[in-house]
């Protein structure tokens, strides 16, 4: 899937974005994205717009004063789409409804507004100044399109209106001298500035795409990185068989749950189990039948594990390990206990194997951090020699460090 979007996009890149459109959805997140990213960008260029326009028509007062109240209400009018959309874009709400799903619309109103205000002007201004208004028209037309970063399909549709409203004006309204003369050059200087912004607007917008194209796909290779990345941390702290914690990660977890108990001032409960007669178990039912009761056992312990901290994880070969965070010898051996005889009374049940029973033995250990000689080592070390001593007196029993078993015994039968 990832595979197949990166060579999708390495096709595109390769294609140097000539066609200036992608699949469907890719284009729809390409909008959104351009839209979110220049949003603020086309704002102050509107701004800019808006100022520029309305500044030129103190020119209007200087050149034509006879003119002016004319060429101010064609300001006015050619203004509204220019700046109520502006003024709006202000609101989150329209931001987030229009503004960013219509900005090139938008856009396009606002270019051809300004441009065809400007060409309104010229027709309505008397010479020689109309011809000013016209370069304007022209220089408009560029420094429009190139700031608004009008898309190129709708820079054709605004440079389509302005020229047809161009024309139509020319000859609805044009000088009676020299018409076809005028019109000629008009259309000469206009198509010609027209096709330089387009120009421009389609190299502009190339190379957003191809940036936007880029970016996508180093996002994707980045994540697809995380990813590994997190695979591989997961991997390096699991044991594969039994897919509990494995011996590095279970002595990570101590040290900082460690350290966490020494600033609470709390105890760390440890619990050590072994499989008893696990070499006859396998003998008899086979390797395989072995591995599924490695996995039967870790999923009992696992299920023990249930504060934040608490950790349960193969030590080795047969042996599991539980950390109980915040839990005393006591605690700790009741919580064996249930372990014990979830392990004893499970089924193990492997292809064509009878049904059969394990069952393991326990030390429990319990550590209060900065007390005495206690650390994560001799912790383990005590839960150890508490899982021989109850090797030693039977096996499918619980022995907590520094109890005698007799009194353990005893406290169970009670
Ligand atoms: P005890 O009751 O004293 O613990 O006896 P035991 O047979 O369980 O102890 P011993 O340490 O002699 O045997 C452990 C066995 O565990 C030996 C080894 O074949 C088996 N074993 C260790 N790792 C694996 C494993 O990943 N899969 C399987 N199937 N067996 C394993
Ligand atoms: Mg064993
Ligand atoms: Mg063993």
């Amino acid at each position: 899937m990832k595979a197949a979007e990166l060579n999708t996009l390495q096709q595109l890149l390769n294609d140097r974005g000539w066609h200036l459109r992608f699949n469907e959805e890719l284009e729809r997140e390409f909008q959104l994205d351009y839209a979110h990213r220049y949003y603020a960008h086309m704002q102050v260029a509107g701004i800019m717009g808006v100022i520029a326009f309305m500044a030129c028509g103190i020119l209007d007062l200087i050149w034509m004063r006879e003119m002016a109240g004319r060429t101010w209400l064609i300001r006015m009018i050619a203004g509204v789409p220019m700046w109520g959309p502006l003024v709006l874009s202000f609101w989150g709400k329209f931001r987030q409804k229009i503004g960013e799903r219509y900005m090139q619309l938008i856009i396009c109103i606002f270019a051809t507004s300004a441009v065809g205000g400007l060409i309104a002007i010229s027709l309505n201004s008397t010479e020689p100044y109309n011809y000013y208004y016209y370069n304007a028209v022209t220089v408009a037309i560029v420094i429009v399109f190139v700031l608004s970063r009008i898309q190129f399909k709708w820079g054709i549709v605004s440079a389509i209106i302005m020229w047809l409203s161009l024309n139509v004006g020319l000859i609805a309204f044009g000088p009676e001298s020299n018409k076809l003369a005028i019109i000629i050059i008009t259309n000469y200087v206009f198509i010609g500035s027209a096709v330089s912004a387009l120009i421009g607007t389609f190299l502009i917008e190339r190379s957003l795409r191809q940036n936007y194209l880029q970016s996508r796909m180093l996002s994707l290779e980045n994540r697809d990185l995380e990813e590994s990345n997190l695979k591989l941390q997961y991997l390096s702290a699991i044991d594969g068989l039994t897919q509990v914690a494995n011996r590095r990660s279970l002595d990570r977890n101590l040290s900082i749950e460690w350290q966490r108990a020494l600033r609470k001032r709390e105890p760390i409960g440890f619990i050590m189990a072994d499989i008893d007669h696990f070499k006859i178990f396998n003998d008899t039912y086979g390797h395989q039948a072995g591995d599924e009761c490695l996995r039967v056992v870790a999923t009992s312990l696992k299920d023990y594990a249930r504060r934040p901290g608490d950790l349960a994880a193969r030590y080795g070969g047969e042996e599991f390990a539980l950390v109980l965070t915040d839990s005393s010898a006591e605690q700790a051996g009741i919580v064996a206990e249930q372990i014990r005889e979830k392990i004893m009374n499970v089924v193990i049940k492997y292809k064509k194997n009878d049904p059969t029973h394990v069952t393991a033995s326990f030390g429990v250990a319990s550590m209060v951090p900065g007390s005495g000689q206690a650390t994560p080592e001799a912790l383990i070390l005590a839960a150890d020699q508490a899982m021989y001593q109850a090797k030693r007196s039977g096996r499918n029993r619980v022995v907590i460090f520094g109890q005698s078993v007799d009194d353990q015994q005893g406290q169970r039968s009670q």
